[in-house]
């Protein structure tokens, strides 16, 4: 019998469109509680405590594909560059030169999300529009061979105010079309947003990876 995990799992599930990834946000919750995820076929989890990561990392099974979603020191890169899928919230070049470095030392590619910030609130990180546009027409960032930028995560105000809410994603989607439709090859693809309170608002604003955490594995008592 499908554990309660498994039935808010598989009814996500069903509602996403296919060019739709779920990252099940497994944050705080226990190895068993993957474990159940992992079972109906879920492979891809995100994480925002490097540590925490990484010791699910090493007690699972290893074709999970881990996300880092949340804010990320510089001097934590080292201790998951030899494993992590995806990082999401990159929100300074510093932060991706140390990606790139780390990467390298593993001889590996670490694809990246940079962070906008979207949100009315200033306590969401994340990089207005010129902080992004310097960012990538840097010699620096167009010297870099170990990083691959995927495409653009954000974070909508925390608010019952739904129309705010689509605006905040209708801005981060229009800024993720006009670069894809510049970049340089079919590289920039992935558009991260959406949460349990809004990832059905965020597809039908263009999202094309939404985070999920307690929808799925039910309340945090922190995080
Ligand atoms: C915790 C977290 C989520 C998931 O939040 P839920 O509301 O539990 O779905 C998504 N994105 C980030 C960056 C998070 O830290």
């Amino acid at each position: 019998m499908a554990s309660a995990i498994q039935q808010n799992l598989n009814s996500i599930k069903s509602k996403l469109p296919e060019h739709v990834t779920l990252v099940a946000v497994s944050k705080t919750h226990p190895n068993e509680a993957i474990e159940e995820a992992y079972a109906t076929g879920q492979r891809v989890f995100g994480e925002n405590k490097v540590q925490e990561m990484t010791a699910k990392y090493e007690q699972l099974p290893k074709d999970i594909e881990w996300h880092l979603i949340g804010h990320l020191q510089t001097n934590k890169v080292k201790y998951m560059a030899s494993f992590v899928a995806m990082i999401h919230a990159v929100d300074s070049l510093k932060l991706l030169k140390e990606i790139n470095k780390r990467a390298s030392q593993h001889d590996r590619t670490i694809d990246v999300l940079l962070q906008m910030h979207i949100a009315q609130e200033s306590t969401k990180f994340g990089m207005d529009r010129e902080e992004l546009d310097a960012l990538l027409a840097s010699e620096e960032y167009q010297s870099m061979q170990n990083v691959r930028v995927r495409g653009l995560m954000g974070m909508a105000t925390f608010t019952d105010n739904e129309a705010q809410v689509r605006s905040e994603f209708q801005f981060l989607a229009g800024i993720f079309k006009e670069l894809k439709d510049n970049w340089k090859d079919n590289s920039f693809d992935t558009l991260s947003m959406g949460m349990s309170g809004d990832y059905e608002l965020a597809i039908e604003e263009g999202s094309r990876m939404v985070r999920v955490g307690s929808s799925i594995f039910g309340q945090r008592n922190y995080g």
